[in-house]
């Protein structure tokens, strides 16, 4: 019998030379082994004709190799592969990048299958981007015809094919000592899911297809569930800690509402009740407010912050960037300016105080700890400056996170760890709009408040898609708006251009072909295209206070045109830039390119969005078209999650959440029996006393993943 957690060296059958192959995928031990799913399945009963594929079909082809050649890609210098392969109803072009290593594989004359994604060519036509292959052989021809049943594909690497795995792991499933199972059985039972044992021998030896799909909902179950068992405890565990409980006074409230210059929206008001209501509670509150780009979040959580003082006690507001710090911090003054109690401002190169009347000071960083000690000043708006260790405050009641994906867990447990007896209510901003099952397993520890609609009167941003032939007309129409007194944004993916630039080749063909940068851009505005116009440039490699000077200059319309790169994403509020232009906008993100424009239409004047691309690519103007018609961003969301799958949703391969649980997030249903399981367990047993073998996983799959 082989155990689990057995090494993989001394197993009979696995010489050095496979562990030294299995170590480059980090396989070390047979759990690690037998956790190396496949990727797909060969039914040679499903192999398609050339003639009959269509774009975008997931489709395994067998045919012989006409051609194959490799070139370099004249921009980037990427090691271009590309394969003519034919079967008796026509042929189709294969395309990998950088892997020279297949010109030893693969072969003129060879028979093979591959399997991938049916794209489109550069110059139109129908490809295979960056299939698997596998080599025919007489023999494997026969066994796959005859055996008739479905082939596990791994993913592999030179010298360890699926053939290999296969090998491997078969004997070791039928020695393996039985897995205790994690999941307890009454979960299993009533969200009909596979056992562990039977999953593990379904996932690499199906019989049909049914049993792979079982098997796959299992595991990615077993990693929600898990998700959602961690929120519950989170969520537990909050609601036995103690926090300041804040009467709200509806009168109070009045009086600041009548100081502003125009009414809350009805969904405003609405998520301001909810988070007053949280805060009267003696538990902490872990809430997260999410709304439209300008829906009007930041007056919302100001709002909560004067409650929070008139109750006397303090409220740190954060944001990610000194912009935007500075942004808040001025729009309270706008508001509330003869607010009686101290308001402070705190970031790298800025202190600043006001108590009411008097006018605003700029003192020393030491002066304004003391006076946060102290407790004389009640709000303090900042940046990361403000949970530096030397800060401590003296009742520290709630605080406030504005775009809170670019906070990291760690620092919030810095700031809610200083206080000793209390945990501060904790309030979250986000514009991104996250799809409700994301939501639900990624964040499923917070509340959510949500702003569903924009402040009246706001113009529509009128948004078109510009085709390559007409940009010199938006160029013309952009020069007529800056002589009308109006400013632009240019966006564009990267800084400059790279030499090999790894993420270009993925599976993405055409986008080898041109991307804009911001350096790029800037000679070409400059120099030719607006010599007489002020332009400016904005991206990640500069210091924070040469950020600052550009945004500073831009907001003093010493600058016309800012191009930038997608740093400019968070919060700026600067109306009088109407126009937000998008270079080789199919690059980015749905959800992302609906945050670019929302930096425009801030303002009384008509706003522009333009979306460029140099690509004549269908798919590409269905996906920007979606920008057009969308109604919100939550709808653009879930289209997003759908094109792009929650990896590249979230904005990570970091999560270090599996595959297939990524996947399934999509999976509502799933996503729901694993919330409820969870909370079944948690309200039968929270400490998983009885639940022994569940409560090692945890722990593990605790240290695993990292979400955030
Ligand atoms: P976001 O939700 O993107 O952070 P802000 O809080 O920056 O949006 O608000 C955008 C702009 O709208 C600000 O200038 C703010 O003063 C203004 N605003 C907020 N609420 C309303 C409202 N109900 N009616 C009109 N303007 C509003
Ligand atoms: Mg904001």
């Amino acid at each position: 019998m082989i155990s689990l957690n057995a090494p993989l060296l001394g197993i009979k059958g696995i010489g050095p030379k496979f562990l030294v192959k299995l170590k480059k995928f980090n396989i070390e031990t047979v759990k690690d082994l037998l956790w190396h799913f496949p990727f797909r399945y060969d039914d040679f009963s499903q192999v398609s004709r050339i003639a009959d594929l269509k774009l975008n079909q997931q489709a395994t082809i067998q045919g012989v190799i006409e051609d194959i050649k490799v070139r370099k890609t004249w921009r980037r210098k990427l090691l271009l592969m590309e394969a003519l392969v034919s079967d008796d109803s026509g042929s189709i072009k294969a395309v990998w990048f950088n892997q020279k290593f297949l010109l030893t594989v693969l072969k003129r004359g060879r028979l093979i299958n591959l399997a991938g994604k049916v794209a489109e060519g550069h110059r139109g036509g129908l490809i295979l981007s960056n299939p698997a292959h596998e080599l025919i052989t007489a023999i494997s021809k026969i066994e796959t015809k005859h055996t008739g049943r479905l082939v596990p594909i791994y993913p592999e690497t030179r010298g360890m094919t699926s053939k290999a795995f296969r090998y491997l792991i078969k004997p070791i499933l039928n020695q393996l000592e039985k897995i205790k199972d994690s999941i307890p059985d009454e979960i299993l039972k009533t969200g009909g899911i596979l056992e562990i044992n039977e999953a593990l021998n379904k996932i690499h030896f199906p019989k049909k297809i049914n049993d792979v799909e079982l098997a796959k909902k299992r595991f990615a179950f077993e990693d929600i569930f898990y998700l959602q068992l961690i929120n519950i405890k989170e969520k537990l565990k909050l609601s036995r800690q103690k926090a300041h409980s804040v009467k709200m006074d509806a009168e109070e409230i009045k009086k600041y509402l009548s100081r502003l210059p125009f009414e809350l929206t009805v969904s405003q008001k609405k998520t301001l009740f909810e988070i007053l209501r949280d805060l009267e509670k003696n538990h902490p509150m872990n809430r997260l407010l999410q709304g439209d780009v300008g829906s009007g979040k930041t007056i919302v959580a100001v709002l909560a912050a004067l409650m929070i003082a008139k109750n006397g006690k303090q409220t740190a507001f954060m944001a990610p960037t000194e912009v935007l710090a500075v942004q808040h911090y001025q729009t309270f003054k706008k508001f509330f300016g003869d607010f009686e109690k101290g308001v402070g401002l705190i970031t790298s190169s800025v202190v600043k105080v006001f108590f009411g009347d008097e006018l605003e000071n700029t003192i020393k960083k030491n002066e304004l700890s003391a006076q946060i000690l102290s407790g004389e000043v009640k709000i303090i708006f900042g940046t990361h400056s403000l949970i530096q260790k030397n800060i401590k405050f003296k009742e520290l009641a709630l605080v406030v996170i504005d775009e809170q994906h670019r906070f990291g867990v760690r620092q919030r447990a810095e700031l809610i760890g200083r206080e000793s007896v209390f945990i501060p209510h904790f309030l979250s901003m986000s514009a991104t709009p996250i799809p409700r099952t994301l939501f639900l397993t990624v964040f499923g520890d917070l509340n959510l408040s949500v702003i569903d609609e924009l402040p009246k009167g706001r113009k529509e941003i009128i948004t078109k898609i510009v085709a390559p032939e007409n940009r010199d007309k938006a160029y013309a129409f952009i020069r007529g708006q800056v002589k009308k007194g109006r400013q632009v944004f240019v966006i564009c993916p990267r800084i400059e251009p790279t030499e090999d630039d790894q993420k270009l080749m993925i599976s993405l063909y055409k986008m080898a072909w041109e991307t804009k940068t911001v350096k790029e851009e800037y000679e070409k505005l400059s120099k030719k295209v607006f010599p007489d116009l002020k332009i400016g440039m904005l991206h990640g490699k500069l210091k924070a206070k040469e950020k600052n000077e550009i945004m500073q200059k831009l907001k003093n319309k010493e600058i016309d045109i800012l191009i930038s790169t997608s740093v400019i994403e968070v919060g700026v509020d600067i109306p009088n830039t109407t126009i937000m232009m998008i270079e080789s906008s199919e690059r980015f993100g749905l959800a992302q390119l609906y945050q670019f424009r929302g930096r425009v239409g801030r303002g009384e004047h008509q706003s522009f969005c333009f979306l460029f691309t140099e690509l004549k690519s269908r798919t590409v103007f269905a996906r920007l078209k979606a920008l057009i018609e969308a109604k919100n961003g939550f709808e653009l969301a879930e289209m997003d999650l759908k094109l792009r799958g929650p990896g590249e949703f979230l904005g990570a391969s970091q999560t270090g959440l599996p595959d297939l649980a990524m996947r399934s997030l999509q999976d509502p249903g799933l996503v729901k029996t694993a919330r409820d399981s969870a909370e079944i367990i948690i309200k039968k047993d929270s400490e998983l006393a009885n639940y022994i073998p569940l409560q090692k996983r945890l722990e593990n799959f605790q240290k695993q993943v990292h979400l955030e």
